[in-house]
């Protein structure tokens, strides 16, 4: 008999396209049998359902629709706890041994018909995959071509179209609007077939949300309200497209009360400290949505540190960053001030400059800075401490020039794995300027062995 595990704690990625349905089925089952396990959300992953059929004896290849039985259980159990049949609509209450009936319900008997349908659908194709995956997959191919058949029936329904089409051509892989020949786009969650077109007289109403950077994620109107807050699709509260949820912004909340001794020059454990400072520390509100990636919210900026609290950040934690003279880049004020080499101070006049900035020098190790190019002219007014304290550079990576001091230069360092010049660290995996010439493309290609330096201790 063939089966499927539609419903698995551990099987959760691969979108059965009968996962809802069976959820649906499953819901109404325990509300009546067992209410303090009736599942809340379809990834909950509390539940195992299988769903199964025999074939007819007299008919091969054809399903024994009165076979189609789907089975729930916890999975702290190890049996099953119901029966589920679809004609008749009822189950058994395997432990009490009682065999009920199930109300029908609009949304339970359209459930059941469509597990029907799927049956029989997937049956005529004879395959048998014994991976989930690519079982996931045909189902998914086999519901749509029920949806793509769907979709035109409902074009009739509302006169549309008038001509009978041939059913076959959805068969094929993909098939196309019977009205304006674009592709159909299916609902991720119940594959239900709209045109791609938003002015198709046959796209429907309200038009299925797509995301418009990602094309494969789509979703109908039901399936986006019963997923709630876990729904993949956000319209985006500025420009009111559809968009990715993941690729909304979102501001963390600029965190309250961040203590630590900025570190001396030269040590290195700031930045653990400060990760671990940030992820502990309590946040001025939870976490606040901003809009998609083409939206630009005014005030809204993002932080030059890659170990930002927060990816992006709302004007009102955003005050008090601190943008560099060239304007080219912003740190919040906590990576301004304890993430070495964001932001460079000159010593002197304390002006802000960033990495690119070509106006002031800092030891690629230690994070001293020397004077900025204003003050270096004016050097003879510098107090003698403050010149004491300013780093000698003598040496730079072959690469990007940035400079080390004479305190550091006899720390371990990368090299370039042709001549063996000294690269900083954000360079390493990189030849020099020189051995790239020489190199020609290898360096691109990824295929030269060459290409990684070794530490050079
Ligand atoms: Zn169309
Ligand atoms: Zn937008
Ligand atoms: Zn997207
Ligand atoms: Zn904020
Ligand atoms: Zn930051
Ligand atoms: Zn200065
Ligand atoms: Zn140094
Ligand atoms: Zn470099």
């Amino acid at each position: 008999m063939p089966t499927w595990t539609i419903i698995s704690p551990c099987e959760k990625d691969y979108d059965h396209p009968m996962r809802m349905n069976i959820f649906r089925v499953m819901k109404t089952v325990y509300r009546m049998s067992d209410s303090s396990n009736e599942p809340s959300a379809v990834d909950e992953g509390k539940h195992i359902a299988t769903l199964g059929y025999a074939m007819l004896q007299e008919k091969p290849g054809s399903p024994d629709l009165s076979s189609v039985v789907m089975h729930f259980r916890l999975c702290t159990q190890s049996v099953t706890q119901f029966v589920v049949t679809t004609s008749p609509m009822q189950f058994v209450d395997m432990a009490r041994n009682i065999c009920i009936l199930i109300p029908p319900c609009k949304l339970t008997v359209s459930a059941m018909a469509d597990i029907d349908e799927f049956v029989f659908m997937r049956s005529t194709s004879f395959r048998g995959l014994n991976n989930p995956v690519e079982e996931c997959d045909l189902a998914r191919r086999i519901w749509q071509q029920v949806q793509a058949k769907r979709y035109h029936r409902r074009l009739l329904q509302q006169e549309v179209i008038g001509d009978i089409i041939d059913f076959a051509c959805y068969r094929t892989r993909s098939p196309r609007c019977s009205i304006c020949d674009s592709n159909l786009i299916y609902c991720n969650g119940c594959q239900v077939a709209s045109c791609e077109s938003d002015n198709c007289p046959g796209s429907s109403e309200p038009p299925l949300a797509r995301c418009g950077r990602h094309q494969k994620e789509v979703l109908c109107f039901p399936c986006f309200e019963e997923r709630g807050c876990t729904a993949e699709l956000e319209k985006c509260p500025e420009c009111k497209s559809w968009c990715c949820t993941r690729d909304i912004s979102s501001c963390n909340g600029h965190p309250i009360d961040i203590q630590l001794i900025p570190g001396l020059p030269g040590s290195k454990s700031v930045l653990p400290k400060l990760i671990v400072a940030y992820a502990k520390s309590a946040r001025v509100h939870s976490p606040k949505r901003g809009c998609c990636m083409e939206c630009e919210l005014p005030g809204w900026r993002s932080c030059n540190s890659t170990l930002c609290w927060s990816k992006t950040i709302c004007p009102e934690c955003a005050s008090g960053g601190v943008a560099c003279l060239c304007q080219e880049v912003w740190a919040c004020d906590l990576c301004a001030e304890y993430s070495p080499g964001v932001v460079i101070r000159c010593p002197r006049c304390d002006r802000p400059f960033c990495r690119s900035c070509s106006y002031i020098d800092e030891c690629q190790d230690c994070h001293r800075a020397h004077l900025c190019y204003d003050c270096a002219e004016e050097e003879s007014d510098v107090d003698d401490g403050v010149m004491m304290e300013l780093p000698k550079f003598v040496a730079s990576c072959g690469r990007c020039q940035a400079k080390v001091c004479d305190r550091c230069v006899s720390h371990s360092a990368f090299s370039c794995a042709g001549c063996s010049q000294r690269l900083c660290p954000s360079c390493r995996t990189s030849l020099c300027d020189d051995c790239k010439q020489w190199s020609g493309s290898d360096e691109e290609s990824g295929t030269g062995g060459d290409t990684g330096a070794d530490l050079d201790v």
